[in-house]
C-alpha cells in the first residue's frame, strides 16, 4: 500500500510506493533491449497478453494505436482508503489512480518522429483520460507526464505517458496560489507582456504561444501557452488540440537535436481540480543535472539565458 507523508516544515507530500522497487528499469540496471527490442516489452503491439486488461484501446489486438493500461506499479492505487494521522506528523494513504498511455505500438519509436495525426490521437486520448479521472471521488489534482529518455526519469524503454491522480495538492507554490490574482490572472499577464517584449517567443499560432520562459528553470526549458485563459485541459476544445498537435509536431524534433539522447520531460501544468489556472505545458530539457545545490536549496543554477535558447529555437538548428 503507498502512502503520502508530509514534511512538517515544508509542507511538501513525498509519495512513497513500496511496490516501485520491483518495477524494471531497463536503463538503470541496463539490461540489454535488443534492436528489434520488443520481446519481452509489454507495451508493443502484439503483446497485449502481457498487461492486465486495458482500460482504453482504439482498435483490435494487434492494430491499435494508443492503449491505456492501469500503471503495474502505481504511485497511488485506487484501494487505499484516505486516512488523516492527527499526531505530530501527517499523512494520507496513496489512494488515487495511476495510469499508463501507450502511444505507439512501434517500441522504437519515439513521439518526436509521430505523425501529426498521431499526436493528435494522443492528446485527444490523455483528454477523455483526464475528464474520466476528474470525477472520481478524492482526486484532487491530476499529473499528466512523459519522461524520453534516461535521463528524464524513463523507466521502459517503450514511449508512454503517465496519468497520475492524487488525493492532495502538490506544494509547489505556483499550484497551491494558482494563477488568479485580485481578480485578474498572472499568467495572462505574462502572456501579454511576452508578446510585447517579444525576444522569448519561439513560435505561435492563432491558439498558442510558445515561450522560453523568463526565469527557466532548466537550459531551452519550453511553455506551451494557450493563448486564451484555459482554466484547465478539460476545457482545451477540438479544435485547439488540433493546433497544439501542430505545434508539438515542429518543436519535439529541435527540442531531441539539443544533443545525442537528450532526454526531457512533458508535463502538463493543470491547478486543482476545479480551481482556475491557466493550464499549459512545459518540456522540460535534461541537459546537466539537478545535484547538491539544487537540493538544498531549492534554487536551480541554468548555463543557458532563456534568451538565447529562444534564438536557437527559432533558428531551429
Ligand atoms: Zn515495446
Ligand atoms: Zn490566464
Amino acid at each position: 500500500m503507498s502512502e503520502l507523508r508530509r514534511n512538517p516544515f515544508t509542507g511538501e507530500w513525498t509519495h512513497y510506493a513500496e511496490n516501485r522497487k520491483n518495477r524494471p528499469y531497463e536503463f538503470l540496471h541496463k539490461i540489454e533491449v535488443k534492436l528489434n527490442g520488443s520481446e519481452d516489452c509489454p507495451f508493443c503491439g502484439g503483446h497485449e497478453d502481457k498487461t492486465t486488461c486495458s482500460l482504453y484501446q482504439d482498435g483490435a489486438n494487434d492494430c491499435w494505436k494508443i492503449r491505456v493500461l492501469p500503471n503495474m506499479f502505481p504511485t497511488v492505487s485506487e484501494e487505499a482508503e484516505v486516512l488523516l494521522e492527527n499526531a505530530f506528523y501527517q499523512h494520507i494513504s496513496g489512494r488515487g489512480f495511476h495510469e499508463v498511455l501507450v502511444d505507439t505500438p512501434h517500441h522504437e519509436e519515439t513521439i518526436d518522429q509521430f505523425s501529426l495525426e498521431q499526436l493528435q490521437r494522443v492528446l485527444v486520448v490523455l483528454q477523455m483520460r483526464y475528464c474520466k479521472m476528474m470525477k472520481e471521488e478524492d482526486v484532487k489534482y491530476i499529473q499528466i507526464f512523459k519522461n524520453c529518455g534516461a535521463s528524464a526519469g524513463m523507466s521502459i524503454r517503450h514511449s508512454h505517458w503517465q496519468i497520475v491522480g492524487l488525493p492532495v495538492l502538490p506544494q509547489r507554490e505556483e499550484l497551491m496560489r494558482g494563477h488568479m490574482q485580485e481578480g485578474s490572472c498572472l499568467f495572462c499577464k505574462m502572456l501579454a507582456y511576452e508578446k510585447e517584449q517579444a525576444v522569448r517567443i519561439v513560435e505561435e499560432n492563432n491558439d498558442f504561444l510558445v515561450i522560453t520562459p523568463y526565469a527557466s528553470r532548466f537550459p531551452y526549458e519550453l511553455w506551451i501557452c494557450p493563448k486564451r485563459h484555459i482554466a484547465s485541459f478539460a476545457n482545451v476544445t477540438a479544435g485547439e488540440l488540433e493546433s497544439l498537435s501542430v505545434l508539438v509536431k515542429g518543436i519535439l524534433p529541435k527540442v531531441s537535436s539539443l544533443r545525442k539522447d537528450v532526454g526531457y520531460n512533458i508535463c502538463m501544468i493543470d491547478g486543482e481540480i476545479s480551481g482556475d489556472f491557466h493550464w499549459h505545458i512545459e518540456i522540460l530539457p535534461r541537459i546537466g543535472g539537478f545535484a547538491g545545490f539544487e537540493y538544498a536549496t531549492g534554487s536551480y543554477i541554468n548555463s543557458i539565458l532563456p534568451e538565447q535558447a529562444a534564438e536557437y529555437y527559432r533558428k531551429g538548428e
